[in-house]
């Protein structure tokens, strides 16, 4: 691509606005740079607030009215659902994205972000391994004649079918996308995440494949709405890789609530064909244990079928290889810890970079990276500390190592696992909720303090383990003794008070358990 002399220049240029890019953008031009940011979807925000953390949010705050609602008469209040207007559910959704998305265009317009709407891809470095700039090409985003310009909060203007921009930096944000069933894409009753928050209605039945977040989200949101909701999961547990105690503890409450969880299963095929509906193929048990590979055949039918089995990072493309932006063979971009990648002046954020994939992973990433770019020398993001989260009724969070990974690495000495038994807690009780709470904690050889014990990780299910887990996240990324952790005051009564009273009983000197 031949370089024009009259192309236009920036400090930061962005490609992608979801909670990577746009708080890349966001620091940037807070640190007085000169900021474009390239997003091919008609709104900023990227997945979090267009396809995933918020619309699914909404959603949930929908159907935990009704989980409210049909526990009020063991409470004394009579109150029953009578269906869901599905018109109003929809406004409501729509308008808070709506809310959010275009709050965030107006915040990047006040702090002087310029905004392309357009498919960008970076071009080779014209002047060899040491380049000093970066030439970015932007091409009418999919449905569009134009590339579109947005200044400050003016209406977008046409800038013609392509562009490109200099860039000092160019920082790659471009996400990640629900990932298909081997062999099956996502076609007719067989969808993904982000159809599943579109539907017109709730399905009257559903099969949903997987066991992490997003699956478990749907089978409790679907399950409370009255959907008949079948999970086959590949282990004997959701969120396998979290600590066991509280896999086992979520799965319990889902079978409670009347979720259907088929263990050890590995999905064969998903037949969508003609009529309505879709089977799903799956064997389960067998002598592998596991994953049922050697099990016996099973069909199931359903109204819809959701495949919830992890993203792929949108990193595809081939200009990214051309523009010597190396891969793993995953596909996560390999960068160092503060984002550089392998190409000069190019730095990656968010979902394309191996770890955790959440909306606050990226944000952190993104201000990480306007520092570093800016020279500011900002710590590397601690990947170690990054709270996980599910909004699952109840909820489960946690932060930080399981027992058995600290007792596995040898940088840390005299592990234990403290349990707390959640219904010794007054508003766990009255929540009508199981839950679990657990605190690993441990000596750590390359600390300052050798022999001090260390909070390490902390575990929970509960109705409000997302909120409880910032405390705990505040502990284990401070390195907090335990000690002075459990010298902490909780306000009374509150769940809050699970994490205290663990610490306490970690510490030895349980308060309200034995
Ligand atoms: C159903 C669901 C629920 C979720 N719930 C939560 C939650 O509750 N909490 C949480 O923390 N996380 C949640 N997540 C995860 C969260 O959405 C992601 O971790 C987060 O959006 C990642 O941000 P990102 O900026 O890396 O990528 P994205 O948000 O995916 O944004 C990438 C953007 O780049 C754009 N793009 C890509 N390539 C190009 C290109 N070449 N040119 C121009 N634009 C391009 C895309 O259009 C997209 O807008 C959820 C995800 C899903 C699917």
């Amino acid at each position: 691509m031949s370089e024009s002399s009259d192309m236009e220049a920036f400090d930061n240029v962005i490609i992608g606005a979801g909670p990577g890019g746009y708080s890349t953008a966001l620091r940037a031009a807070e640190l007085g740079r000169r900021v474009a940011l390239i997003e091919r979807d008609a709104t900023m925000g990227g997945t979090c607030l267009n396809r995933g953390c918020i619309p699914s949010k909404a959603l949930i705050t929908a159907t935990h009215t009704i989980d409210t609602v049909h526990r009020a008469a063991e409470l004394g209040v009579q109150a029953h659902v009578d269906g869901i207007d599905y018109g109003t559910l929809r406004d409501y959704r729509v308008h808070i994205v709506e809310t959010m998305t275009q709050g965030l265009s107006a915040l990047l317009a006040h702090r002087g972000v310029t905004v392309f709407r357009a498919s960008g891809s970076l071009e080779p470095a014209s002047d060899g391994a040491g380049a000093t700039t970066r030439t970015v090409r932007l091409v009418a985003a999919p449905g569009q004649t134009d590339v579109l310009r947005s200044d400050e909060a003016d209406e977008p203007k046409p800038q013609g079918a392509s562009l490109e921009l200099h860039a000092t930096d160019v920082v790659l944000a471009l996400g990640a996308s629900p990932r298909p069933l081997p062999g099956n894409p996502f076609a007719g009753a067989l969808i993904d995440s982000t159809k599943a928050l579109e539907l017109d209605e709730f399905p009257a039945s559903a099969v949903i494949i997987g066991a992490g977040a997003v699956a478990v989200e749907f089978a409790s949101m679907w399950n409370a709405a009255g959907v008949d909701v079948t999970m086959l999961i590949r282990r004997d547990r959701v969120l396998s890789h979290w600590d066991r105690r509280t896999g086992v503890t979520l799965t319990r409450e889902l079978v409670r609530q009347g979720v259907k969880v088929v263990r050890n299963t590995a999905v064969r095929h998903v037949d969508t064909g003609a009529n309505l509906g879709a089977t799903v193929h799956y064997m389960q048990g067998g002598p592998s244990g596991a994953n049922g590979a050697n099990g016996t055949e099973h069909t199931v039918e359903a109204e819809m079928v959701l495949a919830a089995i992890g993203r792929d990072p949108n990193t595809d493309a081939d200009w990214l290889e051309a523009a010597g932006v190396r891969r793993d063979a995953d596909g996560y971009v390999t960068c160092d810890p503060l984002g550089r990648t392998s190409a000069e002046h190019v730095w990656a954020v968010g979902d394309i970079v191996a770890g955790h994939a959440l909306a606050h992973r990226a944000f952190e990433h993104g201000i990480t990276v306007a520092e570093a770019i800016a020279g500011l020398n900002p710590k590397p993001v601690d990947e170690a500390s990054v709270p996980q989260v599910v909004f699952s009724h109840p909820e489960a969070a946690c932060v930080g190592l399981t027992g058995r990974e600290a007792i596995d690495d040898p940088r840390f000495n005299n592990v234990k696992e403290t349990i707390y038994p959640m219904m010794g807690n007054s508003r766990m009780l009255m929540s009508g909720v199981g839950g679990s709470m657990t605190v690993v904690s441990g000596e750590r050889a390359d600390s300052d303090h050798p022999d001090t014990p260390e909070v390490l990780g902390v575990h929970i299910v509960s109705p409000v383990a997302s909120d409880v887990i910032a405390e705990a996240e505040q502990l284990v990324g401070n390195h907090v003794a335990l000690s002075d952790a459990a010298r902490l005051i909780h306000p009374h009564p509150t769940f809050g008070e699970t994490l205290g009273e663990a610490l306490l009983k970690a510490d030895g000197r349980p308060l309200h358990t034995r």
